[in-house]
């Protein structure tokens, strides 16, 4: 990390923000003879984006300690970014965050995680939906009146202190692949923060045959390298939902790493669109035939690098415990709970209910 990080930061603080960022496991997992599967689920909100959310908090109380304003992030969530976010930031000092999250759209676990923790973090649960919120946050950020009284920021992963730390498990990856040829790579890609850290490991020395980014229906990137037309859409619903991205905004990174030449990116990058329903049936034939539990996300990586036909690795980015209902479904049994999140079912949910009506918003903050 140090050359990204240069001497803005000590390099003894780098030190400890980096071994709090990592301090959990990130093991890679036999799935069958071709395919392994690198669980990114073991930090404190069991999805991959607690990396980044970690390092990212710390920088920012580091960067903010001798400010006498707090700084205020607002985030809006669809259900992973908020519970890492405020995970991260929880009780990190000059710093309180907000989330916002669409009532009734997040699973039971995901809710929980945004709304026990208090101390600084406060929970709002918007009356609408996912793009209600974004929309608020939005208008949120261009309001004088809120900037006059605020020092606001973002924690999504167009700032890259999210996605820089997460080049460090495609080392860990490579620490535990024990097969003489370099390993394919399929990464279930949204906003391609996480496969353009893989492909900045690459770059710097990393070995990898190949990466491959798994879309679901939203298939701006698969289309690209066909076409070579990037041709932006509205998002569509999926069940894989953190990836439901019309326009990913990291990808205009990943052709930098390649010069902006489309054939050498085209040689080192493939990408598959999967169907919410080759995502389910993927989800239950893994479970049938090799007895491990994907979740949607690292369902619709399996399904692609199966399609590739050669010895590699998914990221699977997010505990199925986290989309019950598809999962339960899939293989016709109940999750177990991990322990990891037992916890938080005897903790009793704190949030602040408004409408999805941008004044309300408004008057809430400032009254704050
Ligand atoms: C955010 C997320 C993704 C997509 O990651 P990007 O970096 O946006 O491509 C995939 N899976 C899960 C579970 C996520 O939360």
């Amino acid at each position: 990390m140090q050359p990204y990080v240069d001497d803005s930061l000590p390099n003894t603080k780098l030190e400890s923000i980096v071994a709090e960022t990592i301090n959990f496991n990130f093991p890679l997992v036999k799935i069958n003879e071709s395919i392994y599967s690198l669980e990114l689920f073991h930090g404190p909100t069991l999805a991959f984006k607690d990396v980044g959310a970690r390092f990212m908090s710390r920088c920012l109380g580091y960067f903010n300690r001798n400010n006498n304003q707090k700084v205020t992030v607002l985030v809006a969530t669809s259900g992973d970014t908020g519970g890492a976010v405020a995970n991260g930031f929880l009780g990190v000092e000059g710093v309180d965050v907000i989330i916002l999250y669409p009532s009734g759209k997040v699973s039971p676990v995901q809710e929980l995680q945004l709304t026990t923790l208090g101390q600084n973090i406060t929970a709002l649960e918007i009356q609408g939906n996912f793009d209600d919120c974004q929309a608020i946050v939005k208008q949120a950020f261009m309001d004088g009146d809120i900037n006059a009284k605020l020092s606001l920021t973002s924690a999504n992963s167009i700032n890259v202190a999210r996605w820089l730390p997460q080049q460090l498990y495609y080392f860990y990856a490579y620490q535990q692949w024990q097969q003489n040829e370099a390993p394919v790579v399929c990464v279930p890609s949204g906003n391609f923060g996480n496969i353009c850290a893989g492909m900045m490991a690459f770059a710097s020395g990393l070995p990898v045959k190949h990466f491959i980014a798994a879309c679901n229906a939203n298939d701006v990137v698969t289309n690209y390298l066909q076409t070579e037309q990037y041709a932006p859409k509205q998002a569509i619903a999926t069940v894989s939902n953190a990836m439901d991205v019309g326009n990913p905004s990291n990808f205009i990174r990943i052709q930098q790493i390649f010069n902006n030449e489309f054939s050498s990116l085209k040689n080192k990058l493939s990408s598959i669109s999967v169907s919410d329903d080759t995502t389910k049936k993927t989800i239950t034939k893994v479970y049938k035939d090799y007895n491990y539990t994907l979740d949607p996300h690292g369902a619709v990586a399996y399904y692609a690098l199966e399609q590739y036909h050669q010895q590699g690795y998914i990221l699977e980015t997010a505990h199925p415990v986290k989309f019950p209902d598809v999962v339960e479904e899939a293989i016709g049994k109940k999750i177990e709970v991990p322990n990891e999140v037992k916890h938080l079912f005897e903790k009793e949910k704190q949030s602040i209910l408004l409408s999805s009506n941008y004044n309300d918003f408004k008057e809430w903050l400032m009254n704050k």
